[in-house]
C-alpha cells in the first residue's frame, strides 16, 4: 500500500504504527460492546467522507487522541501541581505542569490553568475569578425561591444586588458573540446585568469608538471580546484602551481564533494575551487540540482562576489535560505556524472564490479563518441553505447575519471555516473548487411555497443532479486531501 504523506501543516505519523494501535484497542473494547467499536470506526468514516467547514471543529492528530485513552483518566486529581486534596498526583502534577508551561511559552502569558472542560466552563472559571478578585460584597440579602431554577427575574436582580449590581458589556449575538458573554440563556447573563455592542450596519465592522461610549455610559466591570461568528481581526490593544478608561476588567474568549494566535497570525494590537487581563479559549477548534478549555491571566488574576475547581469546575481530567499539553506541544512547532498562515489565506480565497460568483458576504470578505454567507440573497433562509448544503454533501451550519430579519432559529446566513479542511491539506485553489460548489448549491436552490402562498423558510427544491453532482465533486476533493493519509482499521 502507498501512504500519502501527511501535509506540510499537519504532524507526521506512522500510519502503520497508528493503524496498528487503533486496530488493537477497537478489538480490546469490541470485545466489551461491539457497537461503540463499530459507532468509532464509523465516525472516522463519516469524518473522512464529508466536506467540513464547520468553523468550530477540526481534526486532531493521533498523538493527541491516542493521549486521551489511558489510565491517566483514572486519576482523582482536585486541587493545583502541587497542592492536591489526593494522594499520589505525581505523574498528574508532571501532566498539568506541563501543559500549562507549553500554553505559557506558546502564548507568553504569565499564568495558565489547563483544567476547564471546555471553553464555557473556561468563561466561569474567569468571571468567577473577577467577581472574586474585584467585587467586595455586601451582606447577601435572601432570594427566596426554593430551586435557583426558580428564581424568578426580580430574584436575579436581588442577587445581582447583592453582587453590587456588577454589568458585562459582550458582543450581540447577531454580531457574533457568544452565549456565555452575558446572555440571558447562559448563567452570566444571570450573574450580570448585560449590555451588547453590535458592529456598524453598513460596515459590518466593530466601532470602537461606538464601544467607547457605550462602556462610558454602561461602566461594565468585565468587557468581554471575543466571538464565536465575526469573520475579521478584533484590535485589543484599542478594546484594553477602553476598559481601562472605564475599569474594567478585559475578558477575551479566543476559542475560536486560539490557533491563530498560537500561529503568530494574530500579532501586535490583534493578540489578546498581552492585553487582556484574563484569556479564555477551548482547545479543540483552530487550536486543534483535544476536547476542552483552558485560561492564560495576568498575574493579579492567577489565584482566582486556579480556583475554578472546585469553584465552579468538576475534578480535573488528567487523560485531557495530558492531551492538551501534547497539542500545545504541536502547536509550538513551525508547521503550526504554517498552519494557521494557510487557515487565513484559505479562508480569503474561500470568501473571494464566493464573492466573484455573486454570494454577499458579511463585512465583505474575512482576515481570520471565517467566512460568514448572507444567503438572503437567494431567496433562502440559513436553515434551507444549511439543509440544501447537506444534501450536496457539503457540512456547515446556519448563522444569524447582524440584524437578521429571520430570526436565531431559521436565520440567514451560513457561517464557514477552513481550520478542519486546511488540517487535510486543503490549499487555495481546493478552496476556491469549494466556491464553486456552495455558489451552485445556493443558486439551484429554491424555497417552496406555502399553502398562504409564501416561501417556505424551511422547505425547498434543489434543481436536479444538483446534490448528486455535488456530492460526486466533492468527493473527488476530498479523495485528493485524504483525513489521516494511511491510517487503516482494517
Ligand atoms: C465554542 C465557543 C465556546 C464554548 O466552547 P465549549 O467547549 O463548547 O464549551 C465559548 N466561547 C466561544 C466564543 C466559542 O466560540
Amino acid at each position: 500500500m502507498t501512504v500519502p504523506a501527511p501535509t506540510a501543516v499537519t504532524p507526521a505519523f506512522d500510519a502503520a504504527t497508528a493503524s496498528a494501535a487503533y486496530r488493537n484497542a477497537l478489538q480490546v473494547i469490541g470485545a466489551v460492546e461491539p457497537r461503540i467499536a463499530d459507532a468509532i470506526g464509523a465516525e472516522l468514516a463519516d469524518q473522512r467522507g464529508s466536506l467540513k467547514l464547520i468553523a468550530s471543529e477540526n481534526y486532531a492528530s493521533p498523538a493527541v487522541l491516542l493521549t486521551m485513552g489511558n489510565w491517566l483518566s483514572d486519576k482523582y486529581a482536585e486541587g493545583t501541581v502541587g497542592h492536591r486534596f489526593y494522594a499520589g498526583c505525581q505523574n498528574v502534577d508532571t501532566v498539568e505542569a506541563l501543559a500549562a508551561e507549553h500554553a505559557r511559552e506558546l502564548f507568553g502569558a504569565a499564568h495558565a490553568y489547563v483544567q476547564p472542560h471546555s471553553g464555557i466552563d473556561a468563561n466561569l472559571v474567569a468571571f468567577w475569578a473577577v467577581l472574586a478578585q474585584k467585587v467586595e460584597l455586601p451582606a447577601l440579602t435572601k432570594a427566596g425561591a426554593k430551586h435557583v431554577n426558580d428564581l424568578s427575574d426580580d430574584d436575579w436582580a436581588t442577587l445581582r444586588s447583592a453582587l453590587g449590581d456588577q454589568r458585562m458589556l459582550g458582543m450581540s449575538l447577531d454580531a457574533g458573540g457568544h452565549l456565555t458573554h452575558g446572555f440571558r440563556p447562559n448563567i452570566s447573563g444571570k450573574m450580570f446585568a448585560q449590555s451588547s455592542y453590535g458592529t456598524d450596519p453598513e460596515t459590518g465592522l466593530l466601532d470602537y469608538a461606538a464601544l467607547r461610549a457605550q462602556a462610558r455610559e454602561f461602566r461594565p466591570l468585565i468587557l468581554m471580546a471575543g466571538y464565536s461568528a465575526y469573520p475579521r481581526k478584533v484590535d485589543f490593544a484599542a478594546m484594553r484602551e477602553i476598559a481601562d478608561e472605564v475599569d474594567a476588567t478585559l475578558v477575551v474568549d479566543m476559542a475560536h481564533f486560539a490557533g491563530l494566535v498560537a500561529g503568530k497570525v494574530f500579532r501586535g494590537d490583534f493578540d489578546p494575551v498581552p492585553h487582556a487581563h484574563v484569556v479564555t479559549s477551548t482547545t479543540h477548534k483552530s487550536l486543534r487540540g483535544p476536547r476542552g478549555g483552558l485560561v492564560l491571566a495576568q498575574p493579579e488574576f492567577a489565584d482566582a482562576v486556579d480556583r475554578g475547581c472546585p469553584m465552579v469546575l468538576g475534578g480535573p481530567l488528567p487523560h485531557v489535560m495530558a492531551a492538551k499539553a501534547v497539542a500545545l506541544a504541536e502547536a509550538r512547532m513551525p508547521m503550526f505556524a504554517d498552519y494557521a498562515q494557510a487557515v487565513v489565506d484559505n479562508a480569503v480565497a474561500l470568501a473571494e472564490g464566493l464573492m466573484r460568483r455573486g454570494v454577499r458576504l458579511v463585512t465583505g470578505g474575512t482576515d481570520n479563518h471565517l467566512v460568514l454567507l448572507d444567503v438572503s440573497t437567494f431567496g433562502l433562509t440559513g436553515r434551507q441553505a444549511e439543509s440544501a448544503l447537506l444534501d450536496a454533501g457539503i457540512v456547515t451550519n446556519r448563522n444569524s447575519v447582524p440584524a437578521d430579519p429571520q430570526g436565531a432559529w431559521y436565520t440567514s446566513g451560513i457561517r464557514l471555516g477552513t481550520p478542519a479542511l486546511t488540517t487535510r491539506g486543503f490549499g487555495a485553489d481546493d478552496f476556491d473548487r469549494t466556491a464553486a460548489l456552495i455558489a451552485d448549491v445556493l443558486a439551484g436552490t429554491s424555497p417552496t411555497t406555502t399553502s398562504a402562498g409564501e416561501p417556505s423558510r424551511a422547505k425547498y427544491t434543489m434543481d436536479d443532479g444538483l446534490a448528486d453532482r455535488t456530492r460526486a465533486a466533492a468527493a473527488e476533493l476530498l479523495d485528493a486531501h485524504p483525513l489521516y493519509p494511511g491510517l487503516d482499521l482494517g
